[in-house]
């Protein structure tokens, strides 16, 4: 009910609103044409959609694909007037790839999705039913990974588990790149100029009124997963050392502590030799303390490391993407 008053007062209003739909790909031919059947049959044909007069776009951002999708993309740019392709000038990998869309997108909504159609095009209608409702980002959140392998099923909820222990603005579970924004929370985003990006992150940090809808992540519909594990695992380090100094603060803690139980053993030892007249034992404490410290020593460096070389490339302040072309704009 709510809802059709929402629609209603849409289509009472002067400018139809626009949805940019922004599609990173790469290296993904079979893919691409099958999902913007999928698009088109649902939002052309969709009731609600259509009754509130919301046009389309859209992007796709080419990330540097060596496999035949620039010239798909091209054939699809000219064959379809909703398409839009951003083509990069190498593989900047996924999350600047996002970038790159939401920069060049200009809906008074955005959806990111997956080309690969495990973010179900159906849910873009309940989507745009909240929206319209008032909420400016509307979370998908799976709540079920069953079409996740093991390792990553596993990896990804230890992930989310520390993260959301130490992170200054805990993060969605389960809700991935795929939901919608509105202008405003694009203007935003679009204004953030890290460079270790890890947009889950931003999109939780921005805040404004959320709204979830749920969906059970279905398999990849065609072509290979793009993420090998190292990439995961970066990204989560991005993760971790975008949303938290945690890291960084807590070896004063660590360091106090050693530093107090230091001492109460070396008053042990002096008592110990005071009142027995023995010698202190040596070899083996030497060792485990001499090891355990190095140890720490290296891992508290390497945590500054990770930090200190986003700083760098912070500061160095390249550009995020490289365009190389533009079609359909
Ligand atoms: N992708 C990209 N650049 C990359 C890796 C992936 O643009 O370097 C795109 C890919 O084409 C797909 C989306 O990101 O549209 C999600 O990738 P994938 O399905 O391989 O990830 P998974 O679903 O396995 O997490
Ligand atoms: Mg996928």
């Amino acid at each position: 009910m709510l809802e059709n008053q929402a629609f209603s007062k849409e289509i009472s209003g002067q400018r139809p609103r626009l949805l940019s739909i922004v599609v990173p790909v790469f290296n993904e031919c079979q893919s691409v044409g099958p999902f913007l059947s999928a698009i088109d049959e649902l939002l052309l044909n969709d009731e609600l959609v259509r009754s509130t007069g919301l046009n389309y776009e859209v992007i796709f951002v080419d990330d540097g694909s060596q496999d035949g999708t620039a010239a798909a993309l091209h054939e699809l740019c000219r064959l379809n007037a909703h398409v839009k392709v951003l083509k990069l000038s190498r593989n900047f990998g996924k999350e600047a790839a996002l970038s790159a869309g939401l920069d060049a997108s200009s809906g008074d909504a955005v959806i990111p999705m997956d080309v690969d159609l495990q973010d179900p095009p159906e849910l873009v209608v309940p989507m745009i039913a909240k929206w319209l409702g008032g909420a400016k980002i509307v979370n998908a959140k799976r709540i079920d990974r069953r079409s996740d392998t093991f390792f990553k099923r596993t990896s990804a909820s230890a992930f989310y588990r520390i993260v959301n222990k130490i992170a200054d603005h805990p993060i969605d579970d389960n809700v991935g790149d795929f939901r919608l924004l509105d202008r405003d929370a694009v203007n935003i985003l679009n204004r953030m100029t890290e460079h270790s990006r890890f947009n889950k992150g931003l999109f939780s940090w921005i805040g404004f009124a959320t709204e979830t809808v749920e969906y059970s992540r279905p398999q990849r519909d065609r072509g290979d997963s793009k993420w090998r594990p190292a990439a995961l695992f970066n990204l989560a380090l991005d993760g971790i050392t975008s949303t938290t100094t945690l890291p960084l603060r807590i070896w004063s803690l660590v360091g106090a502590a050693i530093a107090i139980l230091a001492f109460f053993y070396a008053a042990g030892l002096v008592a110990y030799t005071l009142f027995t007249g023995g010698d202190a034992p040596g070899y083996a404490s030497i060792m485990v303390a001499v090891l355990f410290l190095g140890g720490l020593n290296l891992l508290s460096l390497g945590m500054m490391g990770e930090y200190l070389g986003r700083i760098a490339i912070q500061v160095r302040n390249r550009p995020l993407y490289v365009i190389d072309s533009k079609e359909g704009f």
